[in-house]
C-alpha cells in the first residue's frame, strides 16, 4: 500500500511530488501511462510547438531555468526541463511507466483508494490526479474521417514519418496548435489547404532569443531572473482587467490585432475572411507572426466553406467541392470538459470526478470535491487561464493540497471539503464567469456542451493564490480513516 498515487508525470505530477516530498511523504508513486515523463510536453512534437507563455512564468518557482535560450521556449526545450527537474530531484524512481490507471474507486470498508492500472491493482490512501487538461487529443466528429486514403495526424499525436514533401496536405482548425504548425507545413506541402471555421484573433509574438549575457547573470545572481518573472506576472495579471473585468476593454488589443492583419494580408478578400467577429479573448488569443505570412504563399488555401465530410481522396466543402488532399492534419484540439479520466475516477456515492469536469458536481478550489476523500485534482474544473500561467496555478493548488494531505497521513482521516463549501466556491467562480469574456457567446473548448464555463479562473490569479493558501478546517468534513487506512 502506497501513501499518495500521483496520476501522471506532467507538470503537476511532478511538481506534487516534489513538494510533497518536501513536506515528508516519502511513500509515493507516480503513475504514468507512457514511458517516458513530460506529458503534453513529451507529446506535442509537431514542428513549431511552442509556449505562448513566457517562460521565466511558465517554469516552477523553486525551479528557475537560467538556460532558456528563448523568452518563449519551444516544446523541445521545455520537455528537456521537466527532465532536468526530474532528474534534480531524483523523482525517476518514484514514476512507474508504463502503468495506464483505469479505474480510481474509494472502498468505503478500507478507507483506501484503489487504482486499477494496466499492470495491476493499487491501494493507496491519497490520490493526486494530475493527468492535465490538454492531455486527450479530440478527433473531430466529421463524417467519413475513417476513409481517408492517406495518413491522418492529430497535432497532439504526431507522426514524425509521414512526408509532407511535395505532398498535399489540409489542416483542420486554426487554434493555437494549427497555426504554430501551419508556417513549417507550408514551407514544405506542394499544397496546403488550411479548413476554418472560426478565424482566431492573433497579435504578434514578443518572443525572441535570450542573451547570452542575460542568461549569464540569471546563473549567477538569482535576483534578475525572478524581476523579470515578476515583471512577466504582472503585465499578464493586468489582462484580467478586460477579460473579466470589462470586456470592452479588448477592444484595444482587438484594434492592435487588426492593424497587424493589415499589415500582413494586402489582399482584402483574404483579410476578410481572416477577420474575426467575436470578441477577443473569447478564445484563446494567438501570437504568431509567421502564420499570416505562410497564408499569402500561392501555394497555401483558406477553405472557409464548411466541411461536409471526408471522402478518400480528400475534404468536401458544402458548395460541392472536393478538395484533394494526400495528408490530412487534425488541429482540432483536446478533450478539456469529457476528459476520459473523468468517468473513472468514482468517489463515495458513485459520482464522478467527470461530473465536476461537466459541471453537475461542485468542487472546492478546483481541486477537490465532497464525496472523494483524500482525492485532489490539479489544473481542476476552473483553475484554467486565458492570461497567465498554469504553472503558477498548479503551484497555489499544491499549496492546499500538500497541507491537506499531511493532515489526513499523519492523522490517519479522510478529508473532503464540506457539501456546503463546495457549492458555495463553485457558485462564486460562476457567478463572477458571468460577465467574463468567455461568456460573450463564442463557442470554445472552454465551454460544456451546455454552454457552462467549467475550465476557467475568472479572476487575477493572486486571489486563487490567496484561496489556496493553507488548509480550511473550518470548510472540510474530517472522519476518522477506516482499518485499511490504520494499518502500515
Ligand atoms: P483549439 O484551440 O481547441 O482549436 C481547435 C481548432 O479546431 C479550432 O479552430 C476549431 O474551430 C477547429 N475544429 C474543431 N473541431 C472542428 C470541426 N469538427 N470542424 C472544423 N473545425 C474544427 O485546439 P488547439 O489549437 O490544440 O489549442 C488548445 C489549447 O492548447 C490552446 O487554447 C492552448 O491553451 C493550448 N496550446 C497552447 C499553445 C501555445 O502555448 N502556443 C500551443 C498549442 C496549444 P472552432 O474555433 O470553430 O471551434
Amino acid at each position: 500500500m502506497i501513501d499518495v498515487a500521483i496520476v501522471g508525470a506532467g507538470f503537476a505530477g511532478l511538481g506534487a511530488a516534489v513538494r510533497l516530498r518536501e513536506a515528508g511523504v516519502s511513500n509515493l508513486v507516480i503513475f504514468e501511462r507512457a514511458n517516458d515523463l513530460g506529458g503534453t510536453w513529451r507529446d506535442n512534437v509537431y514542428p513549431g510547438c511552442r509556449c505562448d507563455v513566457a517562460s521565466n512564468l511558465y517554469s516552477f518557482s523553486f525551479a528557475p531555468n537560467p538556460d532558456w535560450s528563448n523568452t518563449y521556449s519551444y516544446q523541445p526545450e521545455i520537455w528537456r526541463y521537466l527532465r532536468d527537474v526530474a532528474a534534480a530531484n531524483d523523482l525517476d524512481a518514484l514514476i512507474r511507466y508504463g502503468h495506464a490507471v483505469t479505474d480510481v474507486a474509494f472502498d468505503e470498508s478500507t478507507s483506501l483508494w484503489r487504482l486499477t492500472t494496466s499492470r495491476g491493482p493499487v491501494l493507496a490512501r491519497a490520490v493526486v490526479l494530475a493527468v492535465g487538461a490538454l492531455a486527450e487529443p479530440r478527433r473531430p466528429d466529421i463524417a467519413g474521417l475513417e476513409s481517408f486514403a492517406g495518413p491522418v495526424l492529430h497535432t497532439a499525436s504526431w507522426d514524425a514519418a509521414v512526408e509532407f514533401g511535395g505532398r498535399r496536405v489540409g489542416v483542420i482548425g486554426t487554434g493555437a496548435s494549427a497555426i504554430q504548425v501551419v508556417p513549417h507545413l507550408a514551407a514544405t506541402a506542394k499544397r496546403l489547404s488550411i479548413f476554418q471555421r472560426t478565424p482566431p484573433w492573433i497579435l504578434p509574438h514578443e518572443g525572441h532569443r535570450v542573451p547570452a549575457r542575460t542568461r549569464w547573470l540569471y546563473r549567477h545572481l538569482p535576483g534578475p531572473q525572478r524581476l523579470a518573472r515578476l515583471r512577466y506576472y504582472l503585465r499578464r495579471e493586468l489582462l484580467v482587467l478586460g477579460f473579466v473585468k470589462n470586456p470592452q476593454r479588448m477592444s484595444v488589443g482587438e484594434r492592435q490585432a487588426l492593424e497587424f492583419l493589415a499589415d500582413q494580408i494586402p489582399d482584402p478578400h483574404l483579410r476578410a475572411r481572416l477577420t474575426p467577429t467575436y470578441r477577443m479573448g473569447c478564445k484563446r488569443v494567438l501570437l504568431s507572426n509567421d502564420y499570416y505570412p505562410a497564408l499569402r504563399r500561392d501555394s497555401v488555401a483558406v477553405i472557409t466553406e464548411p466541411i461536409e465530410r471526408v471522402v478518400p481522396e480528400g475534404i468536401r466543402t458544402s458548395d460541392g467541392a472536393v478538395h484533394p488532399l494526400d495528408v490530412l492534419v487534425l488541429a482540432t484540439g483536446f478533450r478539456v470538459t469529457d476528459h476520459p479520466m473523468g468517468a473513472l475516477v468514482r468517489g463515495r456515492a458513485g459520482a464522478t470526478v467527470g461530473e465536476a469536469l461537466s459541471g453537475d458536481l461542485a468542487h472546492y478550489l478546483g481541486t477537490s470535491f465532497p464525496g472523494f476523500p483524500n482525492l485532489y485534482m490539479l489544473a481542476g474544473p476552473n483553475t484554467g487561464l486565458g492570461h497567465s500561467s498554469i504553472i503558477y496555478m498548479i503551484e497555489s493548488q499544491l499549496n492546499y493540497v500538500v497541507d491537506a494531505i499531511s493532515i489526513a497521513l499523519t492523522r490517519r482521516l479522510l478529508v473532503e471539503p464540506t457539501a456546503l463549501a463546495a457549492r458555495h466556491w463553485t457558485a462564486r467562480v460562476r457567478d463572477q464567469l458571468s460577465s467574463t469574456i468567455w461568456a460573450t457567446g463564442c463557442s470554445s473548448w472552454y465551454l460544456t456542451e451546455s454552454g457552462l464555463n467549467t475550465t476557467i479562473w475568472p479572476d487575477f490569479t493572486f486571489r486563487f493564490r490567496r484561496a489556496t493558501r493553507g488548509f480550511r478546517l473550518r470548510d472540510h468534513r474530517l472522519t476518522p480513516a477506516g482499518q485499511g487506512s490504520v494499518e502500515r
